[in-house]
């Protein structure tokens, strides 16, 4: 069987007893009555801190969604080799749970999907190669998941939106998206780093633990005291660089934690509201949506809204629970992926670290 690709490290979770399990699964399933007809797809989402599994039906919806996260030492980033400890420790467990808790068995699935990147290299790797394992067990297809797209898909079948203009936030992206000719096109992103690396790297220089957004957001409710900062706008790209650094340098002359937390969310979120307003006049998308973990941010969420509503457009937030990454925007975009045929053989489904969703096919969009 191959469990490991050249290249791919050694990972040891998915052990021949795991295996065992797996078969005993599935042999036990086999008598179970199916809902005819139902298409069941598991997706494994396993780009950076989280190792997360869901289960998704096109009928019923999502079914399960398990998680468990690498939490790093306090005042640390996310050590990829760590994280993936972390994550082939935990793989069978969280695979076992999601598919329980979905009142569904191994038999049931009728294709495995993973986040085949973008993402950090030994975590990927963990999530191709448990897909790889579970694929060659029961014998069904492989589908690769770009983990963007995963967001913005779960986001659009969460909200109800159609055709967004769509601002993708999280840990690994900041970028102002629409969809044309069946693609998503990037209308405007960061150039150096992401927006929930801002406040992470923030977050870590005080002292806490990555990911920090959170708490930064909490510290600044409690703020209004406004601290000049570096105000980064090119053509329609942003900048975070510049204002990481000020804003380091106030924490370290002594100014308040939760005003220089306050004076950094109001910057760093105006520059992006700028860039997506100015992206919304251009396409007159008729809807816009934040999804990833800084959607989570309420007052990014209340300057977007307003923006949304000055231009008539409908304005869309991710519900919270599935903001940040999660097995369920793997699943559901794999079950869109899976229905247009997307899918791999075992030998081709290694990981695309620098994967960028512009350069992904959307069959099911092809109308937009
Ligand atoms: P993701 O990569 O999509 O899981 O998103 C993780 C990022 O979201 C991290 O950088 C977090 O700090 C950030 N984040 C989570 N909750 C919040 C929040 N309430 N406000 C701002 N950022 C947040
Ligand atoms: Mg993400």
């Amino acid at each position: 069987m191959l469990l490991f690709r050249q290249g791919e490290g050694f990972i040891d979770n998915l052990s021949p007893t795991s295996l065992q399990t797996l078969s005993a699964v599935r042999e036990r399933s086999e008598n179970r009555t199916f809902v005819k007809g139902d298409l069941c797809i598991l997706g494994i989402e396993s780009t950076a801190h989280t190792f997360s599994v869901s289960l998704v039906s096109e009928k019923r919806g999502l079914l399960s969604d398990v998680r468990n996260i690498y939490v790093p030492p306090e005042g640390q980033g996310i050590h990829p080799t760590e994280a993936s400890n972390h994550h082939a420790a935990v793989a069978s467990k969280v695979i076992a749970e999601a598919t329980s808790s979905a009142g569904a068995s191994l038999g049931e699935v009728d294709g495995v999907a993973y986040a085949m990147g973008p993402g950090l290299g030994p975590c990927l790797r963990v999530g191709a190669v448990s897909a790889r394992t579970l694929s060659l067990a029961l014998s069904k297809p492989l589908v690769p998941v770009n983990h963007a797209i995963g967001h913005i898909e779960l986001g659009c079948m969460l909200t109800g939106a159609k055709t967004p203009l769509v601002l993708l936030i999280s840990g690994g992206h900041t970028m102002v998206v629409s969809c044309s000719s069946g693609m998503w096109r990037v209308l405007g992103e960061t150039l150096d780093l992401t927006l929930g690396q801002l406040l992470d790297q923030l977050g870590r220089h005080f002292g806490f633990a990555s990911p920090c957004g959170r708490r930064i957001e909490e510290a600044a409710s409690k703020s209004s005291r406004y601290l000049p900062l570096p105000y980064t706008v090119k053509g329609n790209d942003v900048s975070f660089s510049g204002l990481l650094t000020a804003s380091k340098r106030l924490v370290d002359a002594g100014e308040p934690f939760e005003d220089v937390c306050f004076s950094v969310q109001e910057t760093a979120f105006a520059t992006t509201v700028e860039v997506t307003e100015r992206a919304l006049a251009f396409t007159g998308n008729k809807e816009v949506m934040v999804v990833g973990g800084v959607a989570a941010n309420k007052r990014l969420a209340q300057m977007l809204g307003i923006m949304a509503q000055r231009h008539s457009a409908e304005f869309h937030v991710v519900p919270l629970k599935y903001s940040g990454d999660c097995g369920a925007q793997i699943a559901w975009t794999g079950l869109l992926e899976y229905k247009a045929g997307h899918t791999i053989a075992v030998e081709d489904a290694g990981i695309r670290q620098s994967w960028r969703l512009d350069t992904v096919p959307l069959p099911w969009r092809s109308g937009a």
